[in-house]
């Protein structure tokens, strides 16, 4: 074994062995998630101890600083990072730096060397642009390499499908932002089903709150969803004249917005080639790709439709687009022409009746219903893929117990010059993800030394709960501010609900408005409001967000799809089958039905005794040679890992029910094998640790022991291994 190869623990640490041992409360997590059975076996690989000891490349546990101090643990991290060595333990938690360029240690000989390994769950998170999604996509792949070893055609389709489809999501789901090339405007909880071999049998996916307005509207030096720019620059000669298309993106308001059509990373063209055999292999019918591209290619036209007014109504101006729109949708010109210019309204004594837009609701109402349309089609897709990875028939009797590992992609936290209401939910997420991580590696470990009676003393830590209820709290919180104003009829204006937020909350430690202090000129006054999150500052300009909280959509829209000819596209409208009178007045807003998605993924997630890897971005220029130091330690310092740190140390790396530990140890110690004669199993395990001399290392709680460095198990572990 090379000595490189713990570097991969982050992704290998989970093999076969392990993915049995599972059980189907063990699920991974995070922006990334892995599933233990277990957390104490950490193998003592040769190539581990080295490292442990080792100084070359720093030391690959923070655990072992000489002194747990930020300078100590930054220039440890930089020093790994300059050796190329991105990972680094904190116990079981795992820190990983974005390098940046292609390291070669994902290979075949690296995943052998890990085949019987017994790490498992893991849980990634980090900031935008730190490395979640590569993390995620290496771990598909181990799982793939690892598993099948028979080859049987039925699994190796399932695998197949499993990892296609991360190639389809990422053109539909990521887009370029200013702080990465490939970022997931999404989130993605992935659980992947296995069998008692061990083989991936099935899984499904969770979608989470897709950055739509992306599709109407992208900030200077952005794109839109990648899919749009493929199929312009990828589609053939054919398939664009099938539907109306030019090649050049900049022919197109939707496309050309961010005046940043070109990707340098990424080669548009072959991708595009690249999700049409994906979408293939995971079965796709010719028609249903057909309806994907056409519902494309009717958003690209819907963005360059204008409307001019005559002085008494408002017209399209561009007839021929609409009667592209028209064929693409399969639906007749001119209901086409009229939904875009009428809606349909029920007056209050329940006369229906038609009531043409002004110019700026047409717009608004295109805007609106480009965005459903890849909205819908987006989830569509998630579902499609589902149908066919969904476990069928699943019988635990017949098959065994199943085993499922999740995996949780999810955007991380992100601040720009203009944050808005998505950044306000994305960041909200990340809170909250945070809040996982304090509760379950911070809080609850303090509180199980206090539980079985370990001599404790107690580390200071942030915890952002405070900052969760500020957003999320029922009546108080900033989300029920903006639906009460959503609520409202009539015009309740964002400044408006910015002034109600500013009444409520002026007095809270983590919000401030301009109004509030005058002195900050880096805010506007009746626009702005900064939260004070754990990882920064943002300042959101509360411009649209009761448009974007609210999310409205004309019905006839949804009616117009509903009646199309085109099978697909009306199976993604099934509510434009209500008439006007029959529509629910007041569905939940998106902030609400996405506070409701993020509490029930957390709490998902807090019953699975996630591992975490935490990722670091190292600079702001996507360089593999720069290491930020104010960044990096900005992170470190948000990320709560020092903290981390002096948890661990101070307390102990490894703890087990001793029932569990006199299982796996019994065989290294004559007064235990095969069966031990004293009167309790604690017993058992103080004559192993008597027996090794291992008394000054570990602690007897009332149900557990608890070692505190990982040198004892190493020994142990070689010493099992050995027998
Ligand atoms: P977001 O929250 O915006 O989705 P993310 O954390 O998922 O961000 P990634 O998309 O995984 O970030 O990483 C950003 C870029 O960094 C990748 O496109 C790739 O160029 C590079 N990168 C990340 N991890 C690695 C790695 N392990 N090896 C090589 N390059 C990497
Ligand atoms: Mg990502």
């Amino acid at each position: 074994m090379t000595c490189w190869s713990l570097q991969t623990a982050v992704i290998t640490d989970f093999t076969q062995h392990s993915l049995r041992s599972c059980n189907d409360q063990d699920v991974g997590h995070t922006h990334l998630t892995f599933v233990s059975s277990t957390g104490f076996e950490r193998k003592a690989t040769p190539t581990r101890m080295a490292e442990l000891e080792g100084l070359e490349f720093g030391k690959s546990d923070f655990v072992l600083l000489d002194e747990v101090t930020m300078e100590q643990f930054m220039d440890n991290l930089k020093l790994r990072f300059e050796k190329g060595r991105i990972y680094t333990f904190i116990g079981e938690v795992v820190v990983s730096v974005n390098p940046y360029k292609h390291l070669d240690i994902y290979g075949k000989e690296v995943i052998e060397d890990y085949r019987e390994e017994n790490y498992t769950c893991i849980v990634i998170s980090g900031e935008s642009g730190a490395g979640k999604t590569e993390a995620s996509k290496y771990i598909m792949q181990y799982i793939a390499a690892i598993t099948n070893p028979s080859q049987r055609a039925e699994v190796e389709s399932v695998k197949n499908v499993l990892l296609k489809s991360n190639c389809v999501l990422e053109a539909f789901g990521n887009a370029k932002t200013n702080r990465n090339d490939n970022s997931s405007r999404f989130g993605k909880y992935m659980d992947i089903n296995f069998n008692f071999n061990g083989d991936p049998t099935g899984g499904h996916i969770n979608n989470y709150l897709l950055e739509k307005s992306r599709v109407v509207q992208q900030q200077e030096g952005e794109r839109n969803f990648h899919s749009f720019y493929q199929v312009l620059r990828g589609g053939s000669d054919e398939l664009l004249k099938s539907l109306y298309l030019q090649r050049d993106p900049a022919e197109y308001a939707y496309t050309d917005q961010g005046a940043s059509v070109t990707l340098a990373s990424n080669n548009d063209s072959l991708c595009h080639k690249a999700v049409m055999a994906a979408l293939k292999v995971i079965g796709f019918t010719a028609e249903e790709i057909s309806s994907i591209y056409k519902i494309l290619s009717t958003i690209l036209h819907l963005g360059n439709l204008q409307f001019s007014s005559d002085g008494e109504h408002v017209v399209v101006v561009g007839e021929e687009t609409v009667e592209h729109i028209s064929e693409l949708t399969s639906t007749e010109s001119e209901n086409t022409r009229k939904t875009l210019l009428y809606r349909t309204v029920a007056t209050g004594g329940g006369e229906v009746i038609e009531k043409g837009h002004s110019e700026q609701e047409a717009s608004n109402g295109r805007d609106a219903f480009a965005k459903a349309l890849y909205e819908r089609l987006f989830a569509w897709i998630v579902g499609r893929i589902n149908s066919v990875i969904e476990v069928k028939d699943y019988n635990p009797a017949l098959h065994g117990k199943n085993t499922v590992i999740g995996v949780l992609d999810i955007y991380g936290f992100e601040i720009f010059d203009n944050n808005s209401f998505e950044q306000f939910c994305i960041n909200y997420c990340n809170e909250k993800l945070q809040q996982l991580f304090i509760e379950l590696i911070l809080r609850q470990e303090q509180d199980e030394y206090q539980r079985e009676g370990i001599t404790w003393q107690h580390i200071e830590y942030f915890n952002n709960q405070i900052i969760v209820d500020l957003v999320e709290q029922p009546h108080k919180g900033i989300i029920s501010i903006l639906d009460e104003a959503c609520l409202i009829a009539g015009k309740v204006t964002d400044t408006v609900c910015l002034d109600s937020m500013n009444k409520k909350l002026g007095q809270h430690p983590h919000y401030t408005s301009r109004k509030l202090c005058p002195a900050d000129k880096t805010m506007e006054f009746n626009r702005d409001f900064r939260i004070r999150h754990y990882a920064g500052d943002v300042t959101y300009s509360v411009e649209g967000f009761l448009d974007k909280n609210k999310d409205p959509l004309f019905q006839d829209f949804k009616r117009l799809m509903y009646n199309s000819s085109d099978p697909i596209l009306k199976e993604m409208w099934p509510d434009g089958k209500m008439s006007i009178t029959e529509v629910t007045k007041r569905p939940l807003t998106a902030a609400t039905l996405f506070k409701n998605s993020i509490i029930a993924l957390v709490d998902k997630l807090a019953c699975k005794e996630p591992y975490y890897v935490r990722c670091i971005k190292p600079n702001e220029v996507k360089s593999p040679l720069l290491f930020d130091d104010g960044r990096c330690q900005h992170q470190v310092a948000y990320l709560g890992l020092l903290e981390n740190v002096r948890v661990r140390r101070a307390g102990f790396a490894y703890r087990q029910p001793y029932a569990r530990f006199l299982q796996r140890y019994k065989m290294t110690c004559e007064y235990t094998w095969p069966n031990h004669l004293m009167s309790s199993d604690q017993e058992a395990v103080e004559a192993i640790v008597n027996q090794h001399g291992f008394e000054d290392d570990v602690a007897y709680g009332q149900t557990k022991l608890f070692v505190r460095t990982p040198r004892t198990l190493f020994t142990l572990e070689q010493e099992r291994a050995a027998l």
